[in-house]
């Protein structure tokens, strides 16, 4: 990343979950609970595997979010009991699902002082995936919103989802920047259209995000906290 094509920057987006705020543990603990209500059908692994299968398999008809993880983990628990299953399992799935939508919002230390130290000079964004509705609350709950410019929540985040917030922005690629956790998606489509990204990593990856990938860019940084772009950035 040279200092020089950073001067061009005029907007920052953001990845909410597990760049703004912590998600994946929450997720990773539901999990377990989950694996746990099944263990007289299947092991632990063989329960995870087969509802991260599902969870992908689902993700064209109930994007992401936790409300398609919530019905994905009943198909599971309707497979592994081959359609015999205790009703109060289910009751808990759906348990299980609405603790997840009511999870306080904890912020990622670092992000809400790199936001204040942002915003008088970049045009922010927030670019998620996830549930429009999940995604607004979260939003409000974390007292965030005031920084932002604008808020987009993208039901899928490949080059073209990344073009069109782009031309939303009114801006060229070279002049956008991304911060995100997830290589897959959240740095390799938009350095791919021209754009700069920041992967800043959170310590669990859900494995569909996964990537095994070097990257190696010009206008690619990888640091380990995301307060670190404030010096990346000069500012
Ligand atoms: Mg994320």
């Amino acid at each position: 990343m040279t200092n020089k094509s950073l001067q061009d920057i005029k907007a920052i987006a953001f990845d909410a979950d597990d760049t703004l705020w912590i998600n994946e543990t929450y997720f990773s603990e539901t999990e377990k609970k989950f694996c746990g209500l099944l263990e007289d059908y299947a092991s632990h692994h063989t329960i995870a595997q087969e509802l991260l299968k599902t969870e992908i398999d689902n993700l064209a008809l109930y994007g992401y979010g936790v409300k398609g993880y919530t019905l994905s983990m009943i198909e599971v628990a309707l497979q592994m009991t081959s359609g015999s299953i205790d009703l109060n399992i289910i009751q808990k799935i759906i348990g299980y699902g609405k603790d997840l939508l009511n999870m306080p919002v904890e912020l990622i230390d670092g992000v809400e002082e790199l936001l204040q130290q942002l915003n008088s000079r970049y045009r922010l964004v927030v670019a998620t995936k996830g549930d429009l509705l999940d995604q607004e609350q979260k939003l409000k709950k974390s007292g965030l919103e005031k920084y932002f410019h604008h808020i987009e929540i993208m039901s899928d985040k490949k080059e073209q989802d990344y073009q069109k917030l782009i031309r939303h922005l009114d801006i060229n690629p070279e002049e956008f920047m991304m911060i995100g956790n997830s290589l897959r998606s959240d740095i390799l489509p938009v350095l791919n259209i021209g754009g700069h990204a920041i992967h800043v990593p959170f310590h669990t990856t859900w494995a569909h995000e996964h990537i095994d990938h070097k990257i190696e860019h010009a206008n690619f940084k990888s640091i380990s906290k995301i307060g670190e772009v404030a010096s990346l950035l000069e500012m």
